[in-house]
């Protein structure tokens, strides 16, 4: 992950400054010729940053090239050695069009100053790396433009004072190269504003023995800045790494740079990074060759920034937070936090939005949910109530049909009683007269009183289904149980009605059990009479030829009775209401009969007193059979 997020930001910085690069390149640059005088030499990384700045603008060795000469003037800088340099690059490129050269470092531009006129006549000069330039220093001289390297040693001074609060003694270690005199120089117009402050110890141009007895005793409170110190009295060259080492060998105290060697062992400071040296002095140089007169092209200051070594830092607990904002921190170990922290912060919010999101979602499905249970239970309830609305509805139908039909019953009771009242009394009072009026034959008188003494009957006979009505109603029914015989019983009704039965052309038949021995039971002997005379009679009443049969069946505890006829039937729908109170069949009522609906509703009430049941079969046209039984004890 992470070597690919370095290749994609590589690639993203690789094409952004190839794009800005090729946006000023000049269009019309025709191949040309440039001479790099580096002072130093190659793997010293002062040099090798510099050639790295250069090299970033002159990327295109299409349209340049440069030819790079490395004077490796650490190691040798006596006059003979320019001499000879001199005449070595005059000998070298005295066939080559040269159009512009930079120089790198004083050496080379000390040099130039010296020798450009002789070996480079004319040649157009962009220098860099010049540590303590003044305009003097180009006095009289033409064709020359360049970068200086910045410095700002007061901010050392401050910076090491804020990290080191009790430091008391700044111990600055040089050389006498000219570099070092620069720095020298520098320094000595920086420390003015600390000296009541600090204690200001040089160690300048001294053997490495005599710098290493000074460090090595140096008490907690000093500090070392390493300006320059890569040559010795002798002219013994070290590189800065081995110079920095051996101090850092001989002394535990901390040391500081003014220049960039951050990485090489010490802590860092506010350095001109070399690199900017070669890129500003590069572009400069572009601008000659774009054919801007070098004259008239400014002299400037590269940038200076805070530099420190994560390795060191850490050493000498020196906390990040401490230090200067916008600083450059080398050796760090990678921190995936620090390194992606926008995007971790992202991807976080992000995390944290689609998680709000999830239990949002899951919040309104949850609600959804119990809304659709509270929906369904309510929609149950509804169903429910509906249902009740529905059964309440349907009571109240039936109630209003009740109460229509004991209306209508009771219209239609009020008209049957007078019916059955007026009838008889019409015979009574109608017979009555004529036999008041006189004059009739024995015979007809005699028909007369019978007459009247049936309406009498049949008018007692209505009087005794109201008053057993009426007990029924109250409660007051009761049994008088004697001890009969059944065939005594069916032959009396035999007798009696085989006369009316005759009248209406029907025979009575009454099948008596010869093979019962015993025909006796103990009940109510009037209620059996009366259920059975009630059956006869309506056997009698609604079959208009035929025959009426009473018959009836013996069982250990019970004897039951049956009335059949071959009568006009009942409809299978009215079965069971004509053993209701009032109630007649709607079939039977087109035959004028009598009777008020009360026969069928008494029996049945005497019959369920006497511990059986009453029931009836019965076939349009064909005739019924009614049957009750009854408890023999
Ligand atoms: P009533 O005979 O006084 O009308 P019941 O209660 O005895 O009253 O009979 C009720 C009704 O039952 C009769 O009106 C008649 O419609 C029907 N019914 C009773 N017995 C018979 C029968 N044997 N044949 C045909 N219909 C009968």
């Amino acid at each position: 992950m992470k070597a690919f997020l370095t290749i994609a930001f590589l690639y993203i910085i690789t094409f952004i400054f190839a794009f800005t690069s090729n946006a000023v390149a000049p269009e019309n640059l025709n191949k040309k010729n440039v001479i790099v005088l580096n002072a130093y030499h190659q793997n010293y990384h002062w040099a090798d940053e510099i050639m790295r700045g250069i090299f970033t603008v002159f990327d295109d060795k299409k349209k340049v090239e440069l030819f790079v000469e490395y004077m490796d003037t650490k190691r040798c800088s006596d006059s003979v050695y320019y001499e000879q340099l001199a005449n070595i690059y005059k000998h070298k490129y005295n066939n080559v069009a040269i159009d512009a050269i930079i120089a790198c470092d004083d050496n080379a531009l000390n040099f130039l100053l010296k020798y450009r006129q002789e070996v480079f006549p004319d040649i157009p000069v962009s220098f860099n790396g010049i540590v303590d330039y003044s305009n003097t220093r180009l006095q009289g001289q033409k064709g020359y433009t360049g970068v200086h390297e910045s410095f700002d040693l007061p901010a050392n001074i401050r910076l090491i004072k804020k990290l080191h609060p009790k430091v008391k003694e700044i111990v600055f270690v040089s050389d006498l190269t000219e570099s070092g005199k620069a720095l020298i120089a520098r320094m000595n117009r920086a420390v003015p504003q600390f000296e009541n402050q600090l204690k200001f110890t040089y160690l300048i141009n001294e053997d490495l023995e005599v710098v290493k007895s000074k460090i090595s005793s140096l008490s907690d409170s000093s500090i070392i800045i390493w300006a320059i110190y890569m040559r010795l009295p002798n002219g013994q060259f070290m590189s800065s790494n081995e110079s920095i080492y051996i101090i850092k060998e001989t002394s535990q105290r901390p040391v500081y740079c003014i220049w960039d060697v951050v990485g090489q062992g010490v802590i860092g400071g506010k350095i001109s990074p070399p690199f900017y040296q070669g890129y500003g002095a590069a572009n400069k140089a572009r601008q000659i060759l774009a054919g801007i007169s070098p004259d008239s092209i400014s002299i400037d200051d590269t940038p200076i920034l805070f530099k420190f070594d994560y390795n060191e830092l850490k050493k000498f607990n020196i906390r990040e937070s401490d230090l200067p904002e916008g600083s450059a921190i080398i050796n760090k170990p990678f921190s995936f936090w620090a390194e992606y922290k926008l995007m971790i912060i992202g991807v976080f919010f992000a995390f944290a939005f689609l998680i709000a999101l999830v239990f949002m979602l899951f919040y309104l499905y949850r609600k959804s949910k119990k809304d659709e249970v509270v929906i369904l239970k309510r929609n149950q309830e509804l169903k429910q109530i509906s249902e009740t609305l529905k059964q309440t509805n349907e009571h109240l139908q039936f109630a209003k049909y009740k109460a229509e039909e004991s209306d209508r019953l009771k219209s239609a009771f009020l008209a049957n009683i007078s019916h059955e009242i007026r009838t008889p009394m019409n015979g009574i009072l109608g017979f009555s007269s004529l036999l008041q009026m006189g004059g009739l034959d024995h015979e007809d008188e005699l028909n007369y009183l019978q007459l009247i003494e049936k309406s009498g009957q049949r008018m007692v006979s209505l009087l005794n289904d109201l008053v057993d009505m009426a007990k029924i109603e109250s409660g007051t029914l009761t049994l008088h149980k004697s001890t009969f015989n059944i065939k005594d019983l069916l032959k009396d009704i035999k007798d009696f009605y085989t006369p009316e039965a005759k009248e209406k052309n029907l025979e009575l038949i009454v099948e008596l059990n010869h093979e019962s021995k015993d025909d006796t039971i103990t009940t109510d002997k009037s209620k059996v009479e009366q259920v059975l005379v009630n059956l006869v009679k309506n056997g009698l009443k609604f079959s208009p030829g035929g025959h009426v049969k009473i018959s009836y069946k013996n069982s250990p505890d019970t004897v039951t009775f049956f009335v059949e006829d071959t009568g006009i039937g009942i409809p299978e729908d009215e079965l069971t209401i004509i053993f209701e109170r009032f109630r007649q069949s709607y079939y039977s009522k087109d035959n004028t009969q009598q009777g008020i609906g009360l026969g069928l509703a008494i029996s049945k009430e005497f019959v369920e007193l006497m511990g059986g049941e009453l029931k009836v079969v019965s076939k349009e046209n064909e005739g019924s059979t009614f049957w009750f039984s009854v408890l023999k004890y």
